[in-house]
């Protein structure tokens, strides 16, 4: 038998080497039948890896870890956290392993990451594995939100395992293989405050600052510049979520990156009907990562994020404290401009549309579209059309007409760009029943539904015959209680 040669990947183990205190060093779990499912081709050209190779029993090894490059560390990267706002000291590992980080042929550092590989000693009572289903959830959901433009931790591969994984039933085992500017959570920087070794919590700042924020190196206070530049980038990554109806479902401390990338899938679906208090994750009874919560929990989440940094802020704890109180007070201001600029840029206003005209026609169309419970991403498309003149497809989504008709004259006498706003309202996302339907097919091992999806969600704002079912809201039977559930 010829065994195909690796392909040439060189991976740096920067984290565990800056940061060992964080970092186990572990191998993945063999793989007793290991099948690709789904391989991102344009991905794996921008990471500068051959796709040829990548398909290989070789690369397989790779994508599973199972055969890690030549002089790589794989590591599984230990993290706190709070959940549905409870903390967990030691919360896990993201069932995990952080292969390395790879330089791609534009010169920027990825990481290159594993998830379902199996239990570490960081797996708490879990099994460290992952099923087929869930791995192609958030394959799909990441590239979708990747082609929307928002910032997201990326998907390379799935490879069924061939292991079966114990849950509520049996189900066939994954990997999905991914990819991200950084693993870095909110819950890495809660684990080492909470080990009061404020040289470690030093050495973790730093390494977030040099990877993800240079900037704040050269601010006078380096530290506090690093907190808001993470209150930034995910004010404006919540708004953007908002801006496509996008609920996480799940926003505990350790789903929060310090890069402003979203990352774990795992209960997350995009709103139908418009209505601010959805929810759709099944264990989240309290609404707290509700649709129109998740600004608010963002914000919690940054002020836990303040807490770890305390000591780096200033050396007198009440200082300490105004300080970060100081800085977490933009997060409000931020995620208010990212968000009404957003929807003047879905609305099609004119740049520099005065805010006594602007900011009435952004309050009415939220209030309209609530009231009518109108299918979210289909209205704004639709607005598009009325802003070419052809009002009937919006106005027949709302029930109260009169109230429309009156906004709509006043908003096509500002003018609305139609063009533009075909190019930041989506015809397809990866709406929930056809995401079932794709995950359903794919458990059974055909993958046609797969692929089809995300074909139309990977090219979004792109309107093209034969894709009308993908641009079409779910059957209402589907909706009634539709429910997702976390991705173990
Ligand atoms: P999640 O809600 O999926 O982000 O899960 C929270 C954390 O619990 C993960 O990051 C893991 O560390 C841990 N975890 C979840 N499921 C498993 C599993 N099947 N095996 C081991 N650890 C798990
Ligand atoms: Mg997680």
């Amino acid at each position: 038998m010829t065994v195909a040669p690796l392909p040439t990947v060189v991976l740096d183990a920067r984290f565990a080497r800056e940061l060992p205190e964080l970092a186990l060093a572990w191998q993945a779990e063999a793989t007793p039948e290991p099948r690709l499912l789904v391989l991102n081709e344009p991905l794996a050209a921008e990471l500068g890896l051959d796709a040829a190779a990548l398909r290989t029993p070789a690369g397989l090894g790779l994508l599973t870890g199972t055969r890690p490059p030549e002089g790589a560390t794989p590591v599984a990267q230990v993290y706190a956290g709070h959940q549905f706002g409870g903390y967990s000291p030691r919360l896990g590992d993201g069932r995990a392993l952080l292969l390395g980080e790879l330089v791609t042929p534009t010169g920027e550092l990825r990481d290159l990451h594993l998830k379902g590989s199996g239990r570490t000693p960081l797996a708490r009572g879990g099994d460290g594995l992952a099923a087929v289903g869930p791995m192609l959830r958030e394959y799909v959901v990441s590239e979708a939100m990747h082609a929307l433009g928002i910032p997201t931790t990326r998907s390379l591969a799935v490879v069924a395992t061939g292991r079966p994984v114990r849950r509520e039933t049996v189900l066939p085992g994954a990997v999905l293989a991914r990819v991200a500017r950084s693993h870095l959570r909110v819950g890495s920087f809660q684990y080492a405050a909470a080990t009061g070794d404020v040289d470690l919590l030093r050495r973790l700042a730093d390494h977030a600052i040099a990877r993800h924020h240079p900037e704040a190196a050269a601010a006078p206070a380096p530290y506090r510049a690093l907190f808001e530049a993470v209150v930034d980038v995910q004010a404006s990554l919540v708004a953007q979520w908002m801006l496509v109806g996008f609920v996480h479902g799940v926003m505990n401390t350790d789903n929060m990156t310090i890069s402003g990338e979203s990352i774990d899938y795992g209960p997350c679906a995009f709103l139908d009907a418009f209505d601010p208090a959805t929810v759709f994750s099944s264990i989240d009874e309290q609404g707290r990562y509700a649709y129109a919560n998740q600004p608010v929990v963002a914000e919690w989440n940054l002020a836990r994020l303040a807490e770890a940094l305390l000591p780096l802020l200033h050396d007198d704890q009440e200082q300490a404290v105004a300080l970060a109180v100081e800085s977490l007070g933009t997060f409000r201001v931020r995620y208010t401009e990212a968000w009404a600029s957003g929807l003047r840029a879905k609305l099609g206003l004119p740049a520099g549309l005065d805010d006594a005209v602007a900011t009435p026609l952004l309050d009415e169309i939220s209030e309209l579209m609530s009231g009518s419970r109108v299918d979210f991403t289909s209205f704004f498309r639709a607005l598009g059309r009325a802003a070419r003149g052809d009002a009937e497809p919006a106005r027949g989504m709302v029930l109260d007409l009169a109230a429309f008709d009156a906004w709509a004259e006043r908003w096509r006498a500002v003018g609305p760009d139609a063009d533009a706003m075909d190019r930041v309202n989506p015809v397809y996302v990866p709406r929930n029943h056809l995401v079932e339907e794709a995950l359903e097919a794919g458990t059974a091992g055909d993958l046609g539904p797969l692929e089809r999806l995300l074909d139309a969600v990977t090219a979004p704002y792109d309107e093209r015959p034969g894709l009308e079912r993908y641009a079409a809201p779910a059957p209402a039977e589907f909706n009634a209680g539709f429910r997702t559930f976390c991705g173990t």
